[in-house]
């Protein structure tokens, strides 16, 4: 047979011949690729071809196929007949095929595959006197009538399940394993009947085609439709994939699993895709097609099992999986077929996974040398680093009583009321009465949406590789699957657990974590930062990789002693406004702001002075000479003040009680309330205006955090505080101010006896001082970027009182993000950019920063890397999320250089 070259949109793969390979996913899919790159490989793959996506893209927008593509279709199945040694409609020796969807982006299941392409009832007495046994064919012939009248045809599959319901009845067998011979040929008699009674009902009309040609250009059709079906487009849209790249369509010879005892099907992860453990996992099912593992009709063994009964496909497996892992160098998940003792692998592709199996893999890989320790840190995603800290169920009470034990697909614990079927699952997420599991024999693709409603899935068919183990850890939701104890009853909304009833509606509690499941609805824990070694190994390399980029927003001792075990590397806010509201001080703040004249306010100030300094000690002893930057006092003093219905209601009440004291005092004081009251104020009286109008504050704020620092540094801990001036505008602001801190600071210095580095820095929180910050840098030393107030002023939204019709925004696609919580790169982000290059401009060597809640959001991470700044300051809770991404952003070392020693570099010049 003479080696035709390929095709136009044709690329042919077996051990010897392959026209594409791994790299080339956007022509033949993720699976045709990696069917091309398995080949090139020497792992034993089928033989087939790809039929490449711009193939489908012609179809989809023309009705018919590119002009070429049948004689191509012709030839590569020559080929495939030569290469396989089976004739396609050869009655004596028939070669079937399958018929595979595949698209660039990996969309497991939301397309079409037909096997066993190729059987009619001629083709089947050849199957059954030439390779396998009547059984076989007829099984095989059942199958292609089931899947081609319901992909191809049209035909409702809740048909073919019902004449399978009575078949299985009829034999008293629990399922299509143990039918026998006749009943199989009976059913496929069966299948075909129901494919003509559906013709000319709604559905296609058309006939099941005997021809093989026939059959599989229909199949080819059918597959290049199914990008267009309803649950594809559902997982485009929750995925963010593009609508118009189609699938490639793979045509292969097919391995038979359904060959008798020493056949079988199964799927397989190099890893553990739920803890990420290292090692082999997956499960087997015997005497099976493909599709019956991902489907959960009969629960399928572990993997492990086959090293048993199948000694040697065990360990040809195992030495695959380790070649494939090494060769993508990232856990793979894939699936495979023995055919009577012979492997052959069928689709690889990188595990989806837990979060926390990501990072461990990712952990792991590292020390293994497969992958870098920045490769290990790319591969986690910051924003779900919150899962591995998943919730557990709180023990502490009474021991619970397990109604049913399965198996515990994806980690995490979840409390929820059953929902039976996805559209009532949609439902009671959106009525609002608290969470909702979904409870089901098993899932199809077909569910998705009800399980994005869902916080948990328990099935009870399946394994641990089913639809539903799979989604839920892509969606990082708990979930069991494979409860065996489970029943349920859709029509009658009812489940039973053992001895237990339950109602559509009844609470339920599931711990994914160990596969069991409660009645009811049990507390749970969130186990906050709980110790996690992998993630902990991580982080401690993310925060080597960004080299002191990264530091906390503490206010207190106490957030400072928890920042500096969070590996921050710094406090890059800290709000000394805070330090005002316990009890005890906030009569002396009061007293403050109250003051009649400067010299009460003085009084006051000095009683507060040693309480803000013995709180800097603190700070500064437990950050161990990191750097600290203190805000001077920001907010509108009427915050301290209580309200003024509050007031009225208590002067009423002393004027009732004749208590003329207090009523004089209460009348005083409402009238300062009064005074102080403003009707914007956050664009009123506050940040560095209140330093302007009342210098003694910042007097006594900068001479409490020097005197710290003096003794905190004769203790022998290097300090260099901080102080940042919030709300700057104007150039002659910061320029008045740093004049009044450098002579408090004089002073201080005087009186101690001995000086102190430290450094002026100011906020950039107002368009004007974004605009102007060239203007502001003589005076300053660094620079934050306050992103709350600066996206407040540069919109004109209110944080307190947007949320009225910021969702209403959002909803009408006006906005695409909330802007507080991810920065809006073109406007907030186009004052970030121009302030530091206007800042860079001046003076070089400024130090940037931003605090506010934008530096603990990884998106808005990696525009604040990109536009240049030294380092983020988030809040604790959001440490790991920002110490990962701000890794993510820096460069691996220039090749050639050596990579272990060469420290990291920023993006742009200038680092830290
Ligand atoms: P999906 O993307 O839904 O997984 P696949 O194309 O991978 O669809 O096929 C569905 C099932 O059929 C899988 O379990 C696969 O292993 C199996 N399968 C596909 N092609 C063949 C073949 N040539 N021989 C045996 N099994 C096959
Ligand atoms: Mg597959
Ligand atoms: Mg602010």
């Amino acid at each position: 047979m003479p080696d035709m070259a390929r095709g136009q949109h044709i690329y042919r793969f077996s051990v010897g011949i392959q026209d594409g390979d791994g790299g080339m996913k956007a022509e033949l899919g993720g699976k045709g690729a990696a069917l091309a790159e398995m080949a090139r490989l020497g792992v034993p793959v089928p033989p087939g071809f790809t039929i490449s996506t711009a193939a489908c893209r012609h179809y989809l927008k023309h009705g018919e196929f590119p002009a070429s593509l049948r004689h191509e279709l012709q030839q590569a199945m020559q080929w495939l007949e030569s290469e396989h040694e089976k004739g396609f409609n050869d009655a004596a020796n028939p070669l079937l095929v399958s018929v595979r969807s595949g698209a660039a982006v990996s969309m497991p299941g939301m397309m079409d595959t037909i096997l066993n392409v190729g059987l009619n009832r001629e083709t089947l007495r050849g199957l059954a006197v030439g390779g396998g046994s009547p059984r076989f064919a007829h099984d095989s012939y059942r199958r292609l009538a089931q899947m081609f009248g319901s992909v191809v045809l049209g035909v409702p599959k809740k048909r073919f399940d019902a004449a399978l319901q009575d078949a299985l009845r009829a034999a008293n067998a629990a399922s299509e394993a143990e039918l026998g011979t006749a009943s199989l040929e009976e059913l496929a008699g069966r299948f075909e009947a129901i494919i003509e009674e559906c013709k000319g009902e709604q559905f296609s009309g058309a006939a099941f085609p005997a021809d093989p040609g026939k059959q599989l250009e229909m199949a080819i059709e059918a597959v290049f439709s199914s990008w267009r079906n309803e649950r594809a487009r559902y997982y485009r849209r929750l995925n963010h994939i593009s609508e118009d790249a189609g699938t490639a369509v793979t045509v292969q010879a097919m391995a038979f699993g359904n060959m008798g005892p020493n056949s079988g099907t199964g799927v397989g992860f190099t890893r553990n895709p739920s803890t990420g453990e290292a090692a082999l996992f997956g499960e087997f099912l015997a005497e099976a097609q493909g599709e019956d593992i991902v489907a959960g009709v009969r629960t399928p063994m572990p993997l492990a099992e086959l090293s048993h009964t199948m000694p040697a496909v065990y360990h040809e497996l195992c030495s695959i999986a380790a070649r494939l892992e090494c060769h993508y160098r990232d856990a793979q998940d894939f699936e495979f077929t023995v055919e009577r003792g012979k492997l052959y692998l069928l689709q690889t592709r990188s595990a989806k996974r837990s979060t926390m199996a990501a990072v461990r893999i990712a952990v792991e890989m590292a020390e293994e040398g497969l992958i870098s320790k920045l490769e290990a840190i790319r591969r986690v995603d910051p924003s779900r680093i919150g899962d591995v800290l998943c919730a557990r169920i709180d023990v502490s009470g009474a021991p619970p009583d397990c109604v049913a034990q399965g198996l515990a697909a994806s980690p995490g614990a979840v409390a929820g009321r059953i929902a039976l079927c996805a559209e009532r699952a949609v439902a009671a997420a959106a009525n609002g009465n608290g969470p909702v599991i979904l409870v089901a024999e098993e899932t199809t693709a077909e569910d998705i949406h009800g399980m994005a409603a869902s916080v948990g899935f328990l099935t009870a068919c399946g394994g641990a590789t089913s639809h539903a183990a799979v989604v839920a850890r892509g969606m990082g939701k708990c979930c069991v699957t494979g409860a065996k104890d489970l029943h349920v009853e859709e029509g009658s909304g009812t489940v039973r657990m053992g001895a237990h009833w339950f109602a559509e509606g009844d609470w339920l509690t599931l711990d994914g974590s160990s596969g069991r499941v409660y009645a009811g609805r049990l507390p749970l824990r969130d186990p906050g930062r709980e110790a996690n070694v992998h993630l902990g190994a991580l982080r401690a390399w993310a925060i080597e990789w960004s080299a002191g980029s990264v530091r906390a927003n503490a206010d207190t001792p106490e957030d400072a002693c928890a920042a500096f075990r969070a590996g921050a590397a710094g406090i890059g806010l800290c709000r000394t406004e805070h330090m005002f509201f316990a009890p005890e001080r906030l009569r002396h703040v009061r007293e403050m702001i109250l003051a009649a004249d400067t010299v009460e306010r003085n009084r006051a100030l000095a009683h507060l002075l040693p309480m803000q300094q013995a709180d800097f000690e603190r700070i500064y002893r437990a950050m161990r000479g990191l750097p600290v930057t203190v805000r001077l006092l920001d907010p509108p003093l009427h915050e301290f003040l209580p309200a003024a219905k509050d007031l009225a209601r208590d002067l009423a009440a002393a004027v009732a009680r004749q208590d003329d004291d207090a009523a004089d005092a209460l009348r005083v004081l409402l009238e300062r309330v009064g005074e102080l009251a403003e009707s914007n104020p956050m664009m009123g009286h506050r940040g560095c205006r209140l330093s302007v109008t009342y210098p003694e504050i910042l007097t006594m704020q900068v001479g409490a955090l020097l005197r710290a620092a003096i003794t905190v540094a004769d203790e022998g801990c290097d300090i260099h505080p901080e102080i940042m001036v919030p709300l700057v505008a104007c150039a002659e602001e910061i320029a008045y101010l740093r004049r009044l801190i450098d002579k408090t600071a004089e002073d201080v210095f005087q009186s101690c006896g001995r000086r102190l580095r430290y450094s002026v820095g100011t906020m950039i929180e107002l368009p004007r001082a974004a605009v102007c910050a060239d203007t502001l840098a003589p005076f300053v030393d660094f620079v934050s970027f306050g992103t709350n107030d600066l996206t407040q002023m540069a919109f004109g939204f209110s944080r307190d009182d947007s949320r009225r019709f910021l969702d209403d925004y959002i909803e009408k696609q006006i906005l695409s993000a909330d802007p507080f919580l991810t920065i809006d790169v073109a406007g907030v982000g186009g004052l970030v950019r121009m302030a530091v290059e206007k800042l860079r401009a001046v003076k070089p060597g400024v130090k940037i920063g931003v605090c506010g809640e934008h530096a603990g959001d990884p998106a808005s991470i990696r525009f604040f890397a990109s536009a240049g700044v030294d380092y983020i300051s988030c809040s604790p809770a959001r440490l790991a999320a920002a110490q990962l991404a701000m890794a993510q952003t820096l460069r691996e070392p220039a090749m050639g250089a050596a990579a272990k020693s060469d420290s990291p570099t920023l993006e742009h010049a200038g680092a830290a």
